[in-house]
């Protein structure tokens, strides 16, 4: 099943700005993909089609293999969730708990089920004890996460984060992204996120779809889209460090430069040992 699907969509702002350009982008159901690309790309404008925020001013998108129209909005934003770029954009109520019973209220669910998935939220976005607190004065970090929980408590299929990662301290960043990693696993989640840490991508990525002046300029798996160094360089992005590091090793050793090269230190680490095992046979 088609998580989303856009067809030959275009967006023009009020101001004629050409946003996007004939988008034909797929994303399979259960699948992870990063969309990088740089400033005024396209990223957020695209991110917004797919949960009706935005309407194609041509084209047309799909969400679950059904088409996203005025009509079944609230439907469609039923089955995906969009965490904002700016968790302010998002965050309103009076207290942490509130905004985050405010999509379950919505969806007309019981007393008893919205405590129990606003309880349920607090506790995996491990804000417990902020509940009571009014969202502008939580940490950015904080913030992030409540507008996450509040995604979360509507349990949707579909999650777009619009830049996650961005402000947030390392750990914060990793802890966020283990927790969509194991709703992925476990629940079939389908995550769909803009970020510029090209370094966490190959960490969560089963695809990389690059956007530039309002078009696709390569989708593939990370290996393939990362070994495209030059385009990648020319996009304003980089290639994640320690993909760096063996790209400059090999032009000193021969034994690195027959391999791929490792887009993780997870990666990095086998191939590292894997030489010297060799090497220490000869
Ligand atoms: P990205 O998320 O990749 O940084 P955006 O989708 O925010 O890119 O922006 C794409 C283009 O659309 C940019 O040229 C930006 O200036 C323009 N744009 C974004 N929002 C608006 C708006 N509300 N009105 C007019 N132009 C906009």
């Amino acid at each position: 099943m088609k998580a989303i699907e856009t067809i030959n969509l275009s967006y023009t702002y009020a101001d004629g700005t050409k946003a996007l350009q004939n988008i034909n982008f797929t994303v399979q159901q259960g699948e992870n993909i990063a969309l990088l690309g740089p400033n005024g790309a396209g990223k957020s404008t695209l991110l917004h089609h797919f949960n009706g925020l935005l309407m194609p001013t041509s084209g047309k998108v799909y969400v679950l293999e059904k088409e996203v129209t005025k009509k079944n909005i609230d439907e469609i934003r039923q089955k995906v969730g969009l965490v904002f770029q700016d968790p302010d954009d998002q965050l309103f109520a009076r207290t942490v708990s509130q905004d985050i019973a405010f999509g379950p209220t919505n969806l007309g669910l019981s007393r008893s089920e919205i405590e129990e998935r606003v309880k349920w939220a607090i506790e995996v976005t491990e804000l417990q004890g902020l509940e009571n607190k009014a969202p502008q004065n939580l940490s950015t970090g904080q913030k992030k996460r409540a507008a996450i929980a509040g995604v979360l408590a509507m349990k949707p299929e579909i999650i777009i984060l619009d830049e996650p990662m961005a402000n947030l301290d390392p750990r914060t960043a990793s802890k966020i992204l283990k927790l969509l990693l194991q709703f992925n696993k476990e629940l079939g989640l389908t995550l769909i996120i803009a970020t510029h840490d090209v370094d966490l991508v190959p960490l969560f990525a089963d695809e990389i779809c690059i956007l530039s002046k309002g078009q696709i300029v390569t989708q593939g798996p990370p290996q393939e889209v990362f070994a495209k160094t030059d385009l990648i360089r020319s996009m304003d992005l980089r290639l994640p460090r320690i993909t760096h590091l063996f790209e400059i090793l090999s032009k000193r050793n021969q034994l690195l430069t027959n391999k791929q090269f490792p887009l993780t230190i997870g990666e990095a680490r086998r191939q590292i040992l894997e030489l010297i095992e060799t090497n220490s046979k000869h």
